[in-house]
């Protein structure tokens, strides 16, 4: 089977192909308003196109991947997780929450439609390489990068379910399994493809990416000025503890990760947001808040802390509200914002990666 997704084709290069195949020229622009703005995902549904080039596109090219095979909804009802098998049988999940997982969010804009956020978190990465030890995606190991048109697929599929309810996305976060700044050029072109005026028309905005800090990735997003928000994994604030839970640390240490961050805010005026997963005893102490608080200062920023959610490979254990409560105090009275996050969707493990590491 072909694997050539028509997702992965940015407009340009749709419309080079048809070209190729003699087509006019206005053709690429209605299989790209078929795709993007009616979130058609057969060649069958492009009725507006002869049964011809239906034919050819559906022999040329791949439409519809993204095999749902398990969902599962939250008991309160507030998220939805979806489990996808792609062409190669392997797994990535889709989280559909309808709160705010990030306090970057808050100050996104609702879509006018009168409905509540519908954010979607989405998978870069099939694993990842980065070995994090409390996260379940890290604990799997990496397989492979998605393409970027499996990155977009992932919120075409929810698009087009929430239509049916006469709801749209409205916010992306790129925090679902995987590192996105370890597959940076596909994570960008999806990025890239969902904010095209012609099609999706889904603002930078609205997304948030979340990376575990690889410094010259960072830099590389500095220098992109992009309007997409940007969410740093930091969880602890002294090297050696941050490396014994993400061992990327030993690469990118916790002073050089702050300095790549000072410069994206002095250079794109915008709010970094800092994730804390509290675990107790480990990362929630008065010390670490403390030590945070002082790495911080000055800097326009965030802190979103949550308490841990834990996986089968990891000892750690969740914080508890009151050294929550105790964590955000210090640093809220040190003049770094905190907000404690709930932890949503624990019993259908919507933690990053938890559902796909069982298969
Ligand atoms: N690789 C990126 C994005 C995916 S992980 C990153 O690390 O930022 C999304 C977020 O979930 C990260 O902040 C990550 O640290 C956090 N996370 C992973 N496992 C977790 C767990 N078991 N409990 C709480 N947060 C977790
Ligand atoms: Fe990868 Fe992020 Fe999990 Fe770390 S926390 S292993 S970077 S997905």
């Amino acid at each position: 089977m072909s694997t050539t997704l028509i997702y992965d084709l940015s407009l340009p290069e749709l419309a080079s192909l048809l070209a190729e195949w003699g087509e006019p020229v206005y053709r690429a622009q209605q299989i790209w308003q078929g795709l993007y703005r009616n979130f058609w995902n057969t060649p069958e549904e492009f009725t507006n196109l002869p049964a011809v080039l239906r034919q050819k596109l559906a022999e040329s090219l791949e439409f519809n991947i993204l095999v749902p095979s398990t969902t599962l909804q939250s008991s309160d009802g507030e998220t939805v997780k979806t489990l996808f098998q792609l062409y190669d049988g392997k797994a990535i999940e889709t989280v559909l929450m309808k709160y705010d997982p990030s306090a970057a969010l808050q100050q996104a804009q609702r879509d006018g439609s009168g409905q509540g956020r519908r954010t979607l978190c989405v998978s870069t990465q099939v694993g990842c390489a980065m070995g994090c030890v409390f996260c379940a995606t890290g604990q799997m190991g990496f397989k492979r990068h998605l393409s970027s048109g499996e990155i977009v697929t992932q919120v075409m599929y929810s698009a087009r379910l929430l239509k049916d309810q006469g709801e749209v996305v409205t916010n992306v976060v790129v925090m679902g399994m995987g590192e996105p700044f370890h597959n940076y050029d596909n994570t960008m072109a999806a990025i890239d493809r969902l904010n095209d005026p012609e099609g999706y028309n889904f603002g930078a905005r609205r997304i948030t990416i979340s990376t575990v800090g690889l410094v010259p990735a960072i830099r590389r997003f500095t220098a992109e000025k992009r309007q997409v928000n940007l969410a740093i994994s930091l969880h602890a604030a002294d090297d050696a503890l941050r490396a014994s839970m993400l061992p990327v640390n030993k690469r990118y240490p916790i002073d050089k990760l702050i300095e790549a961050c000072r410069e994206y805010v002095a250079a794109t005026g915008r709010r970094i947001t800092f994730e804390w997963a509290l675990v107790s005893g480990v990362n929630d102490t008065p010390g670490q808040a403390h030590l945070l608080a002082s790495k911080l200062k000055g800097l326009l920023c965030h802190v979103n802390a949550i308490p841990l959610n834990p996986t089968e490979g990891y000892s750690g254990k969740a914080t508890t509200r009151q050294h929550a409560e105790e964590f955000k105090e210090i640093l809220t009275r040190s003049g770094v914002p905190c907000t404690n996050r709930l932890r949503r969707g624990v019993d259908i493990q919507a933690g990053c990666g938890q559902l796909a590491s069982r298969f």
